[in-house]
């Protein structure tokens, strides 16, 4: 009879310890936001794919020298480019001089690991990972980014 009486309080006990831990994160503040009509900011940490960083003339910084292919292990970078001549004075004499042109730069993120090594690689500061996680998609080919034409959409 003791057993059987014990056992009825400990179950009221066990359930008045549950309710309480309810009414107590009840009034909390909210830590969960109703996705997908609200977005959390994310933290500096975070690594999303990279992205093209722009000068202050809505340019991209990337001056084509091809580093982050080269040092990329995954090989998802594609960077294209084009040569350009100008000219430029030295000591009153007119020079032709070569740069080259970034024309493209793609992502293939199907196989990027994040590693960071093309944005240690860059010695221009040209690129960095963005905050962007709203990528769910059954088609690989969603995960093929021309990073160029986002930088521009971006800036339009
Ligand atoms: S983060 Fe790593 S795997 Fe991804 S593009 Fe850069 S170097 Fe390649
Ligand atoms: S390393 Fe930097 S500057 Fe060089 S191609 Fe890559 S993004 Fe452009």
């Amino acid at each position: 009879m003791g057993a059987y009486f014990s056992e009825i309080f400990l179950g009221l006990y066990s359930l008045a310890v549950g309710l309480s831990i309810t009414f107590k994160e009840f009034f909390k503040p909210v830590v969960t936001v109703p996705y997908p009509f609200k977005t959390l900011k994310m933290c500096d940490r975070y690594r999303g794919h990279i992205e093209l960083i722009e000068n202050e003339n809505g340019e991209p910084k990337c001056v084509a020298c091809m580093m982050c292919q080269r040092g990329c292990p995954s090989g998802c970078i594609s960077i294209t480019t084009k040569t350009e001549t100008y000219e430029v004075e030295v000591k009153g004499e007119m020079k032709t001089k070569k740069k080259k042109i970034l024309t493209g730069y793609d992502l293939n993120f199907t196989t990027c690991s994040l590693c960071g090594q093309c944005i240690e690689n860059c010695k221009f500061g040209a690129i960095e990972f963005s905050k962007e996680y709203n990528l769910a998609s059954t088609r690989k080919e969603d995960f093929h980014f021309n990073l160029l034409n986002r930088l521009k959409e971006r800036n339009s």
